[in-house]
């Protein structure tokens, strides 16, 4: 893994995702290199880019940026929209840590999206703060081979179920995001079934999303390539009523994170948009 300190001129930049009105990512690149990851390809750094999952920015300067950024805004700050912000370099460099003590003290509203237990270390500061933040867990499966195949560097499905129900258990509002499905790979029923009851036993809101295909993935050597071919013919309706319909039978609260290929659907109250990161 290569680590190279940067210093950025913003901490917060401004999201168009509904729901979300400031983005704040720690760090550029990402660990986890999750193989379907679509946050590489908001980057403009060329060596991020091209190493994804091997090369991580950390933004030395984050904090004192933010302590003057933070006074000046209204509205939700989504902690890691293209990074995950719990990613192992935190344990580090506790940059996200320390951006939520600034945001959550002067009451800035904050959703975090991971795919990390490490997040549960901070729960001193998401339980004291718990009516002004949210945390959800990306999810794909539960079958812990299949899930270091998907995403390499993430911690495992369990870790994350854990920390899932740790911070639940504490009173911190959770939601869980199933995403990206993909065809042939995590749309069995099983998983469903797991997900949906993960998520009713937690009472956590459901989001789930389909594989988005992007050109990487199309590439013949890509690991996805026959999975993203199969995304066009596939049976996104069918899929969705069943999940659907389970979720109304577990009375859990489901959400479709994007609609048609990428059009946010406009969400209600503190959850954020959710996309490919965490
Ligand atoms: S999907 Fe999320 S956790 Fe995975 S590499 Fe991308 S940013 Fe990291």
């Amino acid at each position: 893994m290569i680590v190279r300190e940067i210093r950025v001129r913003r901490a917060l930049t401004r999201s168009g995702l509904p729901d979300i009105d400031y983005a704040l990512n720690p760090y550029i690149g990402c660990s986890h290199g999750c193989i379907y990851c679509y946050a590489r390809l908001y980057t403009d750094k060329k060596e991020v880019k091209e190493r994804w999952g091997e090369v991580v920015l950390v933004k030395i300067n984050l904090i004192e940026l933010l302590r003057r950024e933070a006074s000046r805004i209204r509205g939700v700050v989504g902690v890691g929209t293209v990074t995950d912000p719990y990613q192992p370099i935190e344990s580090e460099y506790g940059l996200t840590r320390e951006s939520l003590k600034v945001l959550l003290r002067r009451g800035v509203r904050v959703s975090i999206q991971t795919k990390s237990g490490l997040v549960t270390r901070d729960k001193d500061i998401l339980v004291e703060h718990r009516g002004l933040v949210d945390v959800g867990f990306t999810i794909t499966t539960l079958d812990e081979e299949m899930a270091r195949w998907l995403e390499p560097g993430a911690p495992p499905p369990s870790e994350r179920v854990r920390a899932l129900e740790e911070l639940s258990s504490a009173g911190v509002r959770t939601w869980l995001f199933y995403g990206p499905v993909i065809p042939g790979i995590n749309d069995g029923d099983e998983v469903v079934e797991e997900l949906v009851g993960l998520a009713a036993s937690t009472g956590s809101i459901l989001y789930y999303d389909s594989l988005h295909v992007k050109p990487f993935m199309l590439a013949p050597e890509h690991p996805l390539r026959e999975a993203a071919l199969s995304t066009r013919g596939y049976g996104w309706r069918r899929f969705w009523e069943r999940l659907v319909e389970k979720c109304r039978k577990m009375g859990v609260k489901c959400r479709e994170g994007f609609t048609g290929d990428a059009v946010p659907v406009k969400r209600t109250g503190l959850m954020k948009w959710v996309g490919s990161s965490g």
